[in-house]
This record gives C-alpha cells, sequence and structure tokens, in this order.
C-alpha cells in the first residue's frame, strides 16, 4: 500500500480547503474502496456492477439467466446470484463507512456475458437441461452486430427486470445489515444506466423501488436510499428536464457520452484517431479531455436542464473525465457536485478541483487579479 508523506497531506489539505466539489473514485472491489479512501475519496461515485459477475462461481448463473427459455430458470439463476452480490455490498458498504456509495445496477454489453465455444454452451444447456441445439440457437438470437449500442444498461433491467429487482434486494438488505452492525448509517445511492428516455427510467424506478419496499418491509428496518440515472446519451442530455422528474441524482457518463455524441466507438478509434491527432482534425483524446465544444455543451444543459425543474438536484460526473484536470476545470464551471475518477487519480482530482475553484473565484473578482 503506498504511503502518504507529511508533506503530501499538508498540500491536501490546502487544496481541500479551497475546492468546493467533492472527490469521488470509480471502485467496485474491496481493495479498490481501500485504495479510494487512502487517497481521501469521499465516496463511491461508480461501482460497475457487471465485473462482479465474472467470477467461476457466478458467471454460469448469470449465463442461466440470459439463455433461459421459460421465467422459472431465469428466476431461478437470478435468485442463485442474490447471496453474492449481499455479500459484494456489505463489504464495500463496511470500507465505505457511511460516505455515499453509488452502485449502478448491471450494464454489460450482453455479449461479454454470453456463452463462447462449444464447451461453455455445453455447460449452460446442462445446468438448465436442454439440448445443446437450443440453447444455442438462443445464443444467436441474442447475439448483436453492435453491442455497445445494443441491449445493455436499462434494456437489460426492462426486459430481465428480476435481476434488478435482486441488486436493489442485496444492496438494500447490505445497507441495512451494515447500517446496524456499524452504526454508520449506510445511504446507497441506486443507478440506473443509458437511459434515453423519462418512460424508460420511470418504469425502471418502479422495479427498483417495488423491490426496496418489499426488502425493507420484510426486514422491518427503515433505510434512507436515492435512484438515480447516468447521462450518456445525447438524448438523455436533451431531454434531462423532463428525466429529472424521476430522478434524485444525475450522473454524467461522459464515455458513452463521447461515444455517442461523436459517432466514435470507444472500442476501435485506434484505426483513426491517431490520424485525426496528428492532423490537427481534433485538438485531443476526447475520451481523456472532455471535448467542450460538443460532449460539454450537452454535460452543461443536461445539469441546466435537471436544475431547472429540481433546483437542488444531485449532479455527478463518473466517466474517464473524472479524472482529468482539465475536464474538471470544465465540470467546476458546469456547477457538478463531485467528480468521481480512478482510486489513484483521486489526489490529482483534489488539486485540481481547488485549482479550478481558485480560478472560479478569480474571474468572480476580476480586480483581485489586476493586483
Ligand atoms: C460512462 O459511460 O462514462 C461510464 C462511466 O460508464 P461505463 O464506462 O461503464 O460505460
Ligand atoms: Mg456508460
Amino acid at each position: 500500500e503506498p504511503t502518504l508523506s507529511g508533506d503530501f497531506s499538508t498540500l491536501m489539505g490546502w487544496a481541500d480547503n479551497v475546492r468546493r466539489m467533492k472527490i469521488r473514485a470509480n471502485a467496485e472491489t474491496p481493495d479498490d474502496a481501500q485504495t479510494a479512501r487512502h487517497f481521501g475519496a469521499e465516496g463511491i461515485g461508480l461501482c460497475r456492477t457487471e465485473h462482479m459477475f465474472f467470477a467461476p462461481d457466478r458467471i454460469g448463473f448469470v449465463r442461466q439467466m440470459i439463455m433461459a427459455g421459460d421465467a422459472a430458470t431465469r428466476v431461478r439463476a437470478i435468485d442463485a446470484l442474490l447471496p453474492f452480490q449481499r455479500q459484494d455490498f456489505q463489504d464495500l458498504f463496511r470500507i465505505m463507512a457511511g460516505l455515499p456509495v453509488t452502485i449502478r445496477l448491471l450494464d454489460p454489453p450482453l455479449h461479454e456475458f454470453l456463452p463462447h465455444g462449444e464447451a461453455e454452451l455445453a455447460d449452460v444447456a446442462a445446468a438448465m437441461g436442454e439440448s445443446l441445439e437450443a440453447v444455442a440457437a438462443r445464443k444467436a438470437a441474442l447475439s448483436e452486430s453492435n453491442p455497445m449500442l445494443g441491449h445493455r444498461g436499462c434494456r437489460l433491467g426492462l426486459t430481465y427486470p428480476e435481476l434488478y429487482a435482486m441488486q436493489t434486494r442485496a444492496i438494500i438488505e447490505a445497507a441495512i445489515a451494515v447500517s446496524a452492525e456499524t452504526g454508520h448509517a449506510v445511504v446507497p445511492e441506486i443507478m440506473i444506466p443509458l437511459v434515453g428516455m423519462e418512460s424508460e427510467l420511470r418504469r425502471t424506478r418502479t422495479i427498483v423501488e417495488q423491490a426496496a419496499t418489499e426488502a425493507l418491509a420484510a426486514s422491518g428496518a427503515t433505510l434512507e436510499y436515492s435512484i438515480g440515472t447516468m447521462i450518456e446519451l445525447p438524448r438523455a442530455a436533451l431531454t434531462a428536464d423532463r428525466i429529472a422528474q424521476q430522478a434524485d441524482f444525475f450522473s454524467f457518463g461522459t464515455n458513452d457520452l463521447t461515444q455517442t455524441t461523436f459517432g466514435f466507438s470507444r472500442d476501435d478509434v485506434g484505426t483513426f484517431l491517431p490520424f485525426y491527432l496528428e492532423h490537427d482534425l481534433i485538438p485531443r483524446d476526447p475520451f481523456i479531455s472532455i471535448d467542450q465544444e460538443g460532449v460539454g455543451q450537452l454535460v452543461s444543459m443536461g445539469a441546466e436542464k435537471g436544475r431547472s425543474v429540481k433546483p437542488g438536484l444531485k449532479l455527478g460526473v463518473c466517466g474517464e473525465h473524472g479524472g482529468d484536470p482539465a475536464s474538471i476545470g470544465f465540470f467546476e464551471s458546469v456547477g457538478l457536485d463531485y467528480v468521481s475518477c480512478s482510486p489513484f487519480r483521486v489526489p490529482i482530482a483534489r488539486l485540481a478541483a481547488a485549482q479550478a475553484a481558485l480560478a472560479a473565484r478569480d474571474a468572480l473578482a476580476p480586480a483581485a487579479k489586476v493586483r
């Protein structure tokens, strides 16, 4: 574990005294969460739950969930995942000791979970008591040519509602258990990915609220929780006033927002982006530093429209840009409440947020700047 020197802590202390924005980390494992706290993160801004499902003892159930031919098989597979998820969230809540934790419900490109090769397909077929042919046909029906624009995010939660209900139940039960055990009130923030329409969020919210209500009733405990959304599609930013009616908070997903605004694939820009950069067709890599002219406009519009409906709406960013100093300056100017970045970038983000706050102060007091 890296140690922080006294000078480093002093410098960070100065930064913390002047910055306005909070700094959170993107973390989904206990190790990440520990590192995040060590570097001074004030919460988790993005826990990506899809990575939790690849462990060898879980992936089989995930495959059965998406490949099931009937509802009973699907529900059985999802139920089998509940204890794993509850444990995952308990571990994170314990480490974060009452700091805010935003858990994003499942958002994989579906193809990552599909069985690859004959052996995996045979395993799934055997587990479900079905023929190899039947399962292979279902896999073919689920395959997509553009998975990043396909059956992912809330689309998955809407088509498999038991999945988001299970994750919600795991979050609520874990929060109740850790609150009782540690005395820190855990206030989970449940986040819905890839929303483009108010209707999607409204319906997903109903699924989440119902599962949370059931879990709370079964335990007899009380717990505060909130339900928010990622703003990561241009349509979400354009209609953020409508979406805000269904959201307790927004988190800008600038990775997907960059992909969908430019129409540049996140996964394969290597074919032409180096040429674009070399020939000044674009000033910098927009997946690293926010494109203020285009993508930034959507962030700014989303923030404004969201707050026009709910003045105090909590706003954050959790794309890669949340750890980029130039982008952090931009997020300060938009008025976001926090940035969330990889744990190792938390110190840089603390400094950049302080610099951004000082710059904003200077801009408000030009006379002081001249002196
Ligand atoms: C994003 O799209 O910016 C984001 C944070 O989500 P992910 O990178 O997991 O798609
Ligand atoms: Mg995303």
